[in-house]
């Protein structure tokens, strides 16, 4: 069994709905289990103007490799209706793996840890809340760390 944080995010429809179904969705595939969810974050956009994001993060237990959970997170977010347009365009459910284990994986279609999270205090914020000790493998720093040196300012606490 390995453990993973992944990142939800919607910002189309009924976001916190969405984002609830999905992990119900997930808890339910063969070999996948969810641990631990933070709260839901309203955040501001990253891009082009839209509209504010729900956002949060949960720790899994899986027993696929991360190619296998990649392709079922991409299912999870067709069957929730994501429409793939422009890189930063609104969105109804947008999965991304963050940790996966102490794994570092540097594949074109896949990287570990996500190369952005740590500039990310949308991701971050919620995942110091769940994972505040797990170490990023990257940067040798704790979530907690990181999630002190992002400006927080766009990221407020609704659920
Ligand atoms: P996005 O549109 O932001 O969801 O990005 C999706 C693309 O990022 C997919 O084509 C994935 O192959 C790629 N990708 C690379 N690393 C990751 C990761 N850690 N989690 C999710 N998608 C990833």
């Amino acid at each position: 069994m390995n453990k993973v944080v992944i990142a939800l995010g919607s910002n189309l429809g009924d976001s916190r709905q969405t984002l609830e179904d999905a992990l119900i969705a997930l808890n339910q595939i063969p070999g996948i289990k969810v641990l631990k969810t933070s709260g839901w974050y309203q955040t501001k956009p990253v891009g082009p103007p839209q509209a504010d994001y729900l956002n949060g993060c949960a720790i899994l237990e899986v027993q696929q490799t991360p190619e296998e959970l990649l392709s079922l997170l991409q299912a999870t977010e067709l069957q929730f209706g994501r429409v793939r347009g422009e890189k930063w365009a609104a969105r109804t459910l947008d999965l991304d793996i963050i940790l996966y284990e102490d794994l570092i994986l540097d594949h074109p279609l896949l990287k570990i840890p996500h190369p952005l999270f740590t500039e990310r205090a949308f991701v971050l914020v919620p995942l110091a809340e769940i994972a505040g000790d797990w170490v990023d493998p990257r940067s040798e720093n704790a979530i907690a760390k990181l999630a002190q040196n992002v400006d927080c300012s766009g990221v407020k606490k609704i659920i």
